[in-house]
């Protein structure tokens, strides 16, 4: 990617460094194998400062920019998203709190954030609002100086580590329509009345998906963040640089994936040859190569236009939908080139492929981000 600038390579290859020396493939596959969250890896990452990469100067963070934070996703990731998504999530939900809150707020949560202390976690989806998150009905009344919080939120991820803080979408007006009346709470995942279970699911095993419960949960005046009735406009925002962030990650593990596929042609032989000589095993994956890069190159136009200042939904949704169909197909057809070792869990093909299969549906379905893609087309925009 000769476009990047030196500077930009240097820091690309640091962080793609880091995770081979620092972290390691096989910390990736051994958490994802015991479904743990990966404490340590996060700590690696926060010792080195850069959980702080989006968060300003005047904030502790370094102030860095959003396609700095791109290259970064793609390196945490290149040994599978889950293990990024541990890091990214609060990266990316903390931008809430810079862009939105209030200085108590910024005081009160960005300084343990940036000291590996608290997490932030997004949690929309509930079991009735799912691509239609704006259907949320988890509420929140207040009473006095305090809110009072009933429901349920489904799919959240990383909500049952040490220390998480949800961004929670919930309905502060009664009988208010759709996108009104929604606001965004910070609830301690540890606050009395909340309740988590990490569900079995495919994919995301490290850093595990939650189901969790509020039952009465009493939260001070300040975990509202931003004005009441805002969270619809606060979540639309926040979406575009969580799918720019996840695009960058599914990026860097379909490319892991090539590479993987790569090497085992080259060196396993059949009928007396490597069978990367079989032109058909050659021919898939210079496919594969192509389809990567071209998600590379969605990914950055997206990453460059919200450095711009965005906003740039449509150009966010296409790097999206484009990246997760890219992995879910080249780590398919990892599995097929590499035959039955790539249905093993040492040759990661297989967690790459269920993390591809997973990648299609969290932070929207494919088939939303062509409706928005499409949207924007209607429009002319
Ligand atoms: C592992 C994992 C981690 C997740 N992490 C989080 C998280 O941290 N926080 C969070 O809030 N959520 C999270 N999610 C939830 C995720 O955002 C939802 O799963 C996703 O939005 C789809 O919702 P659903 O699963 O209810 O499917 P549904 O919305 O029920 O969709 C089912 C099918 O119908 C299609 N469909 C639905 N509506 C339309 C439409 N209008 N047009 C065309 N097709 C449509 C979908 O594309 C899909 O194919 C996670 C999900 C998973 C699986």
């Amino acid at each position: 990617m000769d476009f990047l600038t030196p500077e930009q390579e240097m820091w690309r290859e640091t962080v793609f460094r880091f995770m081979d020396e620092e972290v390691g493939r096989d910390y990736v596959r051994e958490k994802d194998r015991n479904r743990e969250y990966p404490y340590e890896g996060y700590r690696k990452v926060v010792s080195q400062g850069w959980i702080g990469l989006l968060v300003p100067e005047e904030q502790g963070g370094q102030g860095g920019d959003i396609f700095s934070y791109a290259l970064m996703c793609e390196g945490l990731a290149r040994y599978g998203p889950d293990f990024a998504t541990a890091l990214m999530v609060p990266m990316f939900t903390a931008q809430n709190i810079v862009r939105h809150g209030s200085a108590e707020q910024a005081a009160h949560y960005i300084e343990p954030f940036l000291a590996g202390e608290m997490r932030f976690v997004i949690s929309l989806s509930e079991p009735q609002a799912g691509s239609d998150a704006a259907n949320a009905r988890t509420r929140a009344r207040r009473d006095g100086d305090e809110w009072v919080v009933n429901g349920q939120k489904l799919w959240n991820s990383g909500g049952g580590a040490k220390g998480a803080v949800l961004c929670a979408l919930v309905r502060t007006e009664a009988g208010s329509e759709r996108h009104d009346g929604l606001s965004v709470l910070l609830i301690p995942n540890d606050a009395a009345g909340v309740t988590v279970h990490k569900i079995e699911a495919l994919a995301r095993r490290a850093t595990g998906s939650n189901t969790i419960f509020f039952d009465d949960v009493r939260l001070p005046g300040h975990a509202l963040l931003g004005a009441e009735g805002q969270g619809w406009q606060i979540m639309t925002e926040h979406l575009e640089l969580e799918r720019i962030s996840i695009a960058a990650g599914y990026v860097g593990c379909a490319q892991q994936a090539v590479d993987d596929a790569c090497d085992y042609a080259r060196t396993r032989e059949q009928f007396g040859q490597p069978i990367f000589d079989f032109q058909v095993i050659r021919h898939m994956l210079a496919d594969m190569q192509t389809r990567v890069d071209a998600a590379r190159l969605l990914t950055y136009r997206a990453a460059a236009a919200a450095n711009g200042g965005g906003p740039c939904p449509k150009e966010a949704a296409m790097a999206k939908l484009f990246a997760s169909e890219t992995l879910q197909e080249v780590s398919r057809q990892g599995v097929q080139i590499m035959g039955g070792v790539g249905t093993t869990p040492e040759a990661d093909m297989e967690r790459y492929f269920r993390e591809g299969m997973q990648a299609t549906i969290g932070g929207g379905t494919s088939q939303i981000q062509r409706t928005i893609i499409a949207k924007h087309m209607r429009h002319g925009r």
